[in-house]
Protein backbone atom coordinates (compact mmCIF):
# COMPACT_ATOMS: atom_id res chain seq x y z
CA UNK A 1 0.00 0.00 0.00
CA UNK A 2 1.69 3.42 -0.76
CA UNK A 3 2.40 6.24 2.46
CA UNK A 4 -0.83 8.15 1.56
CA UNK A 5 -3.55 5.26 1.75
CA UNK A 6 -1.33 4.15 5.08
CA UNK A 7 -1.47 7.47 6.61
CA UNK A 8 -5.51 7.67 5.74
CA UNK A 9 -5.93 3.97 7.04
CA UNK A 10 -4.17 5.17 10.36
CA UNK A 11 -6.01 7.54 11.25
CA UNK A 12 -9.25 5.66 10.68
CA UNK A 13 -7.93 3.62 13.10
CA UNK A 14 -6.93 6.19 15.35
CA UNK A 15 -10.74 7.49 15.06
CA UNK A 16 -12.17 3.81 15.44
CA UNK A 17 -10.58 3.56 18.71
CA UNK A 18 -11.49 6.75 20.19
CA UNK A 19 -15.04 6.69 19.11
CA UNK A 20 -17.30 5.90 21.15
CA UNK A 21 -20.48 5.07 18.73
CA UNK A 22 -19.52 4.12 15.33
CA UNK A 23 -21.88 2.76 12.81
CA UNK A 24 -21.45 1.17 9.41
CA UNK A 25 -23.38 1.86 5.81
CA UNK A 26 -23.21 -1.26 3.31
CA UNK A 27 -23.98 -0.91 0.05
CA UNK A 28 -23.23 -3.49 -3.09
CA UNK A 29 -19.60 -2.84 -3.03
CA UNK A 30 -19.21 -5.11 -0.22
CA UNK A 31 -21.35 -7.84 -1.79
CA UNK A 32 -20.11 -7.26 -5.29
CA UNK A 33 -16.44 -8.69 -3.12
CA UNK A 34 -18.70 -11.75 -2.60
CA UNK A 35 -19.41 -12.90 -5.94
CA UNK A 36 -23.05 -10.93 -6.38
CA UNK A 37 -24.02 -9.07 -8.94
CA UNK A 38 -24.10 -5.33 -8.46
CA UNK A 39 -27.79 -4.51 -9.04
CA UNK A 40 -27.67 -1.19 -10.52
CA UNK A 41 -24.56 -1.59 -13.25
CA UNK A 42 -24.79 -2.58 -16.54
CA UNK A 43 -25.59 -5.80 -16.97
CA UNK A 44 -26.85 -6.59 -13.53
CA UNK A 45 -29.80 -8.19 -12.51
CA UNK A 46 -32.23 -5.49 -12.80
CA UNK A 47 -30.98 -4.30 -16.39
CA UNK A 48 -31.63 -7.62 -17.67
CA UNK A 49 -35.33 -7.99 -16.82
CA UNK A 50 -38.57 -5.60 -16.79
CA UNK A 51 -39.26 -3.86 -13.20
CA UNK A 52 -42.38 -5.68 -11.25
CA UNK A 53 -43.34 -2.79 -9.52
CA UNK A 54 -45.48 -3.63 -6.48
CA UNK A 55 -48.82 -2.37 -7.49
CA UNK A 56 -48.23 -5.26 -10.56
CA UNK A 57 -47.50 -7.61 -8.05
CA UNK A 58 -50.09 -6.80 -5.97
CA UNK A 59 -52.92 -7.39 -8.71
CA UNK A 60 -51.70 -9.52 -11.20
CA UNK A 61 -51.49 -13.22 -11.19
CA UNK A 62 -49.01 -12.45 -14.29
CA UNK A 63 -46.87 -9.92 -12.52
CA UNK A 64 -46.12 -12.51 -9.11
CA UNK A 65 -45.16 -15.64 -11.64
CA UNK A 66 -42.56 -12.97 -13.84
CA UNK A 67 -41.50 -11.49 -10.29
CA UNK A 68 -40.66 -15.18 -8.91
CA UNK A 69 -38.79 -15.97 -11.99
CA UNK A 70 -36.94 -13.35 -11.29
CA UNK A 71 -36.14 -13.90 -7.60
CA UNK A 72 -35.43 -17.72 -8.77
CA UNK A 73 -32.72 -16.99 -10.94
CA UNK A 74 -31.31 -14.74 -8.43
CA UNK A 75 -31.81 -16.69 -5.30
CA UNK A 76 -29.30 -18.88 -7.08
CA UNK A 77 -26.49 -16.81 -6.38
CA UNK A 78 -27.56 -15.75 -3.05
CA UNK A 79 -27.64 -19.26 -1.87
CA UNK A 80 -24.38 -20.25 -2.61
CA UNK A 81 -22.53 -16.34 -1.66
CA UNK A 82 -20.01 -16.60 1.19
CA UNK A 83 -19.62 -13.15 3.61
CA UNK A 84 -16.46 -11.25 1.63
CA UNK A 85 -13.73 -10.25 4.13
CA UNK A 86 -14.99 -6.76 4.22
CA UNK A 87 -18.59 -8.27 5.64
CA UNK A 88 -16.14 -10.65 8.41
CA UNK A 89 -14.11 -7.73 9.45
CA UNK A 90 -17.23 -5.57 10.48
CA UNK A 91 -18.62 -8.66 12.14
CA UNK A 92 -15.17 -8.79 14.04
CA UNK A 93 -15.63 -5.18 15.22
CA UNK A 94 -18.62 -5.34 16.54
CA UNK A 95 -17.69 -8.34 18.36
CA UNK A 96 -15.25 -6.43 19.96
CA UNK A 97 -17.21 -3.49 20.73
CA UNK A 98 -15.83 -1.30 18.31
CA UNK A 99 -18.86 -1.15 15.93
CA UNK A 100 -22.38 -0.60 17.24
CA UNK A 101 -24.45 -1.12 14.00
CA UNK A 102 -24.62 -2.15 10.07
CA UNK A 103 -27.32 -0.53 8.17
CA UNK A 104 -27.55 -1.82 4.95
CA UNK A 105 -29.12 -1.71 1.87
CA UNK A 106 -28.05 -5.16 0.50
CA UNK A 107 -30.54 -7.89 1.44
CA UNK A 108 -28.27 -10.72 0.78
CA UNK A 109 -28.30 -11.29 4.59
CA UNK A 110 -24.36 -11.77 4.27
CA UNK A 111 -24.12 -9.69 7.30
CA UNK A 112 -25.88 -12.02 9.42
CA UNK A 113 -23.79 -14.79 7.82
CA UNK A 114 -20.53 -12.74 9.01
CA UNK A 115 -21.57 -13.01 12.74
CA UNK A 116 -23.28 -9.36 12.71
CA UNK A 117 -26.15 -9.24 15.18
CA UNK A 118 -27.38 -5.33 15.43
CA UNK A 119 -28.04 -5.06 11.31
CA UNK A 120 -30.91 -2.75 10.00
CA UNK A 121 -31.71 -4.04 6.69
CA UNK A 122 -33.34 -0.97 5.07
CA UNK A 123 -34.41 -2.34 1.83
CA UNK A 124 -35.78 -6.07 3.42
CA UNK A 125 -34.04 -9.45 2.90
CA UNK A 126 -34.23 -12.06 0.04
CA UNK A 127 -33.69 -14.71 2.52
CA UNK A 128 -37.23 -14.66 3.81
CA UNK A 129 -40.74 -14.67 2.05
CA UNK A 130 -43.54 -12.84 3.42
CA UNK A 131 -47.05 -12.92 2.89
CA UNK A 132 -48.65 -9.55 1.51
CA UNK A 133 -51.84 -10.34 3.25
CA UNK A 134 -51.65 -12.00 7.26
CA UNK A 135 -48.26 -11.23 7.37
CA UNK A 136 -47.16 -15.05 7.49
CA UNK A 137 -42.94 -15.50 7.58
CA UNK A 138 -41.08 -18.07 5.58
CA UNK A 139 -37.28 -19.08 4.43
CA UNK A 140 -37.29 -18.76 0.98
CA UNK A 141 -35.15 -21.37 -0.28
CA UNK A 142 -37.89 -24.21 0.14
CA UNK A 143 -40.63 -21.61 -0.90
CA UNK A 144 -38.18 -21.08 -4.62
CA UNK A 145 -37.42 -24.50 -5.07
CA UNK A 146 -41.55 -25.05 -4.80
CA UNK A 147 -42.17 -21.93 -7.48
CA UNK A 148 -39.33 -23.96 -9.85
CA UNK A 149 -41.14 -27.51 -9.67
CA UNK A 150 -44.26 -26.09 -10.04
CA UNK A 151 -43.99 -22.58 -11.84
CA UNK A 152 -46.86 -21.20 -9.48
CA UNK A 153 -46.67 -19.01 -7.05
CA UNK A 154 -46.04 -20.96 -3.57
CA UNK A 155 -49.64 -20.21 -1.25
CA UNK A 156 -49.24 -18.79 2.16
CA UNK A 157 -49.80 -22.17 4.21
CA UNK A 158 -51.61 -19.83 6.96
CA UNK A 159 -54.13 -18.34 4.79
CA UNK A 160 -53.98 -19.80 1.11
CA UNK A 161 -53.67 -16.72 -0.62
CA UNK A 162 -50.87 -16.14 -2.96
CA UNK A 163 -49.79 -12.80 -2.69
CA UNK A 164 -46.49 -14.10 -1.34
CA UNK A 165 -43.81 -11.90 -1.88
CA UNK A 166 -39.82 -11.94 -0.63
CA UNK A 167 -39.44 -9.74 2.18
CA UNK A 168 -37.81 -7.28 0.55
CA UNK A 169 -38.55 -3.39 -0.90
CA UNK A 170 -40.03 -3.58 -3.99
CA UNK A 171 -39.92 -0.78 -6.56
CA UNK A 172 -43.35 1.28 -5.78
CA UNK A 173 -43.27 -0.07 -2.02
CA UNK A 174 -42.40 2.20 0.94
CA UNK A 175 -39.61 1.47 2.85
CA UNK A 176 -39.72 -0.24 6.47
CA UNK A 177 -41.09 2.65 8.46
CA UNK A 178 -39.26 1.03 11.50
CA UNK A 179 -36.16 0.14 10.25
CA UNK A 180 -35.79 3.43 9.00
CA UNK A 181 -36.54 4.91 12.48
CA UNK A 182 -33.98 2.93 13.72
CA UNK A 183 -31.19 3.58 11.50
CA UNK A 184 -32.07 7.45 11.44
CA UNK A 185 -31.57 7.30 15.42
CA UNK A 186 -27.68 5.49 14.67
CA UNK A 187 -26.90 8.03 12.11
CA UNK A 188 -27.77 10.79 14.31
CA UNK A 189 -26.03 9.90 17.76
CA UNK A 190 -22.73 8.10 15.73
CA UNK A 191 -19.63 9.77 16.05
CA UNK A 192 -17.64 7.96 13.36
CA UNK A 193 -20.09 7.08 10.41
CA UNK A 194 -18.33 4.37 7.69
CA UNK A 195 -20.38 4.52 3.98
CA UNK A 196 -18.80 1.58 2.40
CA UNK A 197 -19.30 0.34 -1.00
CA UNK A 198 -22.40 2.47 -1.69
CA UNK A 199 -22.36 5.17 -4.91
CA UNK A 200 -24.12 7.08 -2.25
CA UNK A 201 -27.09 8.30 -4.55
CA UNK A 202 -30.36 6.56 -3.87
CA UNK A 203 -32.59 8.57 -1.64
CA UNK A 204 -33.79 7.85 1.23
CA UNK A 205 -30.69 6.09 2.46
CA UNK A 206 -28.03 8.42 1.31
CA UNK A 207 -29.60 10.73 3.81
CA UNK A 208 -28.22 8.79 6.55
CA UNK A 209 -24.52 9.94 6.18
CA UNK A 210 -25.53 13.70 5.51
CA UNK A 211 -27.79 13.36 8.93
CA UNK A 212 -24.16 12.08 10.37
CA UNK A 213 -22.37 14.30 9.18
CA UNK A 214 -24.39 17.64 9.85
CA UNK A 215 -24.29 16.32 13.67
CA UNK A 216 -20.70 16.14 13.71
CA UNK A 217 -20.04 12.97 13.06
CA UNK A 218 -16.86 11.90 10.95
CA UNK A 219 -18.02 10.75 7.81
CA UNK A 220 -15.73 8.63 6.23
CA UNK A 221 -16.11 7.27 3.16
CA UNK A 222 -14.66 4.14 1.19
CA UNK A 223 -15.91 3.00 -2.27
CA UNK A 224 -14.30 2.00 -5.54
CA UNK A 225 -15.41 5.04 -6.96
CA UNK A 226 -16.26 8.84 -6.36
CA UNK A 227 -19.48 9.30 -4.64
CA UNK A 228 -21.41 12.71 -4.51
CA UNK A 229 -21.12 13.13 -0.79
CA UNK A 230 -17.34 13.13 -1.09
CA UNK A 231 -16.60 16.62 -0.16
CA UNK A 232 -19.01 16.06 3.10
CA UNK A 233 -16.28 13.18 4.38
CA UNK A 234 -13.72 13.48 6.91
CA UNK A 235 -12.19 10.83 5.26
CA UNK A 236 -12.68 9.45 1.45
CA UNK A 237 -10.49 6.32 0.27
CA UNK A 238 -11.02 4.97 -3.23
CA UNK A 239 -10.08 1.55 -3.03
CA UNK A 240 -11.22 -2.37 -2.54
CA UNK A 241 -13.39 -3.00 0.64
CA UNK A 242 -12.15 -5.88 1.51
CA UNK A 243 -8.05 -5.33 1.98
CA UNK A 244 -9.01 -1.52 3.33
CA UNK A 245 -11.14 -3.07 6.00
CA UNK A 246 -9.07 -5.92 6.81
CA UNK A 247 -5.99 -3.12 7.54
CA UNK A 248 -7.65 -1.72 9.41
CA UNK A 249 -8.52 -4.02 11.63
CA UNK A 250 -4.64 -5.06 11.85
CA UNK A 251 -4.06 -1.25 12.99
CA UNK A 252 -6.29 -1.79 15.55
CA UNK A 253 -5.11 -4.82 16.97
CA UNK A 254 -1.43 -3.54 16.90
CA UNK A 255 -2.75 -0.52 18.98
CA UNK A 256 -4.17 -2.95 21.54
ZN1 LIG B 1 -50.99 -15.55 4.38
Amino acid sequence: MNDDLESKLKQLAAWLKESRRTVAFTGAGISTESGLDAYRTPGGVWARNRVVYFQEFMESEAGRIEYWRQKAEAHASFATARPSAGHLVLARLEQRQQLAAVITQNIDGLHQDAGSREVLELHGTARYVACMDCHARYPAGPLVEQFLASDKVPPCTECGRDRMKHATVSFGQALPTDVVAKAVEYAKKCEVFLALGSSLVVYPAADLPQMAARRGAKLVIINDEPTPLDPLAALVIHDKLGPVLSRVESLLDAAD
